[in-house]
């Protein structure tokens, strides 16, 4: 017998029909021995449509204030999900019992909207399964100090799952969603994707920072800080499915990399469509520049992500730098207003229509070619690199918006992985 914790993604328990599928799977693992802890996301949509009823109401201006109130609706998406759930389990005949967040609780900063979980008291959940209940507790959700409802950000039901896996010390964290585990590459661009068996923690970690919304980063970072076994697997097989075929299937992400295993040099290609770039162009080339440029932008609270500064002329240069795309129209006007004046630079230039393609795989640490490989095959499309990124185990090129399926594509092909042999 063993505490596993499953997390069900919206499309899981996208219909009342999905639920009850969901049930079937959960009770089957219940009547294999196991205590169940389950964590299902909105119904799908929910929360896109609760966030877009805010936003027809909402004041132009974003503030604190308005956050808690986008919170407070946003989590009522997965407050529906927990009462559904159990009232399908408790028709599969099990006993089972429903928490929001609050209730457990999940406690977290006060940062509405991208809160981080801080604690997590496991007593009521304890009680509950040693007398034999199912638990199911909201996805995305928790309490700040002063008991007001946050969220975790987009993707943040991985997260609440993964945390609750790891303040229990449960066994597993199986994360359930609509795909069969983590492909090379999101097999909605490429068809031609291929699921991988297992996958290295950092290379999981890289991928998810690097726009691959599979798992929501932090759920990959509480599994790495609490060695957390973490498996993504899909929702769509038969729910009756011998549970030891179900328990080894999907993608199970590793801690050790296995010195035996022959690793492809490149495992994954992550894509990311949320930033846009911006530039200041005949700043003066002088100590100090890039802190008056980056230092007001870090104050404003904007996160920058990929810097480039170019050679100098004539005492002269251009500075680059990308935001989220969120970020943006905030960012140009921080620049036009303030910084640009203050550096004396001879212009501002942005660009929100560009994305960001990144290769990554630990083999990189100890191959030498791979970032000029990667150079080669955008060139060979045409595709014009306008930043450039790398550490140990990824590479990462901004370009314009409108090459990235392409981009993602000849990568996809350059790096062989669609050929069975490069991850077997
Ligand atoms: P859920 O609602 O279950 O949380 P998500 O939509 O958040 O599901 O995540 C699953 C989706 O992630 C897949 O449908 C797929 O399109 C996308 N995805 C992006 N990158 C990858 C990848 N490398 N492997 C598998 N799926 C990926
Ligand atoms: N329902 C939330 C979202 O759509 C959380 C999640 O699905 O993980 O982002
Ligand atoms: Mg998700």
């Amino acid at each position: 017998m063993a505490l596993i914790v499953h997390k069900y993604g919206g499309t899981s328990m996208g219909s009342t029909d999905r639920i009850r599928n969901v049930a079937k799977r959960v009770a089957k693992w219940v009547r294999a021995g196991h205590q169940m802890v389950v964590v299902p996301s909105a119904m799908s949509g929910e929360t896109n449509r609760l966030l877009g009823l805010a936003k027809e109401l909402s004041p132009a201006k974003h503030t604190p204030a308005l956050a808690r109130e986008l919170d407070a609706i946003a989590a009522t998406g997965e407050q529906v999900s927990v009462g559904l759930l159990a009232i399908a389990l408790q028709a599969e005949g099990l006993e089972s019992v429903s928490y929001a967040g609050w209730q457990v609780p999940v406690a977290t900063d006060s940062s509405y909207t991208k809160a981080r979980i801080e604690s997590i008291d496991d007593k009521r959940v304890r009680a509950d399964l040693a007398a034999g209940k199912v638990v199911v507790i909201t996805g995305f959700q928790g309490i700040d100090p002063e008991g007001n409802v946050t969220t975790l950000g987009r993707g943040g039901s991985d997260t609440s799952a993964v945390a609750i896996a790891a303040a229990m010390k449960a066994a597993e964290c199986l994360i359930y969603t609509d795909v069969d585990g983590v492909y090379t590459t999101d097999p909605r661009v490429v068809p031609e994707a291929r699921r991988l068996s297992t996958i290295t923690f950092e290379e999981m970690l890289e991928m998810a920072s690097l726009g691959s919304k599979i798992l929501q980063i932090r759920s990959v970072e509480f599994a790495g800080k609490y060695k957390v076994p973490l498996r993504v697997l899909s929702s769509f097989t038969p729910w009756d499915i011998d549970i030891n075929e179900e328990a080894a299937s999907g993608t199970l992400i590793t801690f050790e990399e296995d010195e035996n295993m022959e690793q492809a040099v490149v495992s994954g290609i992550a894509f990311n469509r949320d930033e846009a770039k911006v530039t200041l162009l005949g700043v003066p080339d002088k100590p100090g520049i890039a802190f008056q440029i980056l230092g007001p932008v870090a104050e404003a609270n904007i996160d920058i992500d990929v810097i480039i500064q170019n050679v100098s002329h004539d005492g002269k240069t251009d500075f680059s730098f990308t935001v989220h795309r969120n970020d943006y129209a905030r960012t140009m006007e921080l620049l036009q207003g303030t910084v640009g004046p203050a550096t004396n630079a001879a212009k501002v230039a942005g660009d929100p229509k560009i994305c960001k393609v990144s290769i990554v795989g630990i083999g990189m640490r100890s191959h030498v070619g791979v970032a000029s490989k990667m150079f080669r095959a955008l060139s060979e499309e045409g595709i014009n690199i306008q930043m450039i990124s790398t550490s140990e185990i990824k590479t990462s090129v901004v370009i314009d918006e409108k090459y990235m399926e392409l981009a993602v594509r000849a990568l996809h092909k350059a790096f062989d992985l669609d050929q069975d042999a490069a991850n077997a």
